[in-house]
């Protein structure tokens, strides 16, 4: 069975000497709708975040671990959902933290 024939075209492009395991993750999203934009962590704890990532399976928005927090990890961990989006307008940037790569 291949599955080749999807899901490549959008995902091929970071190509680690095509070693890199293409990531299903994306796939199995569907449309969330997202919390608001603050990290729940960091406030509960007076602090402040560097950037803002949101769980694109269940629409959690927390920290990136650019800074202490790194909130959106700790989320991964508790909840295994694979896939954040930067929450910036118009970022394309999504990390899969099971392949640890952008996808
Ligand atoms: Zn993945
Ligand atoms: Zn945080
Ligand atoms: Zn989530």
């Amino acid at each position: 069975m291949t599955l080749d024939a999807q899901g490549t075209n959008a995902t091929n492009r970071a190509g680690l000497n095509g070693q890199a395991p293409r990531c299903d993750h994306i796939n199995q999203l569907s449309a969330v709708e997202y919390g608001p934009p603050e990290c729940k962590d960091c406030l509960a704890h007076g602090r402040t975040w560097a950037r803002l990532l949101v769980c694109l399976t269940c629409g959690w928005v927390a920290c990136s671990d650019d800074a202490r927090g790194g909130h959106a990890k700790a989320h991964y961990r508790e909840t295994d959902h694979p896939v954040v989006a930067a929450l910036d307008p118009g970022s394309t940037w999504r990390w899969c933290y099971v392949h640890r790569r952008t996808v």
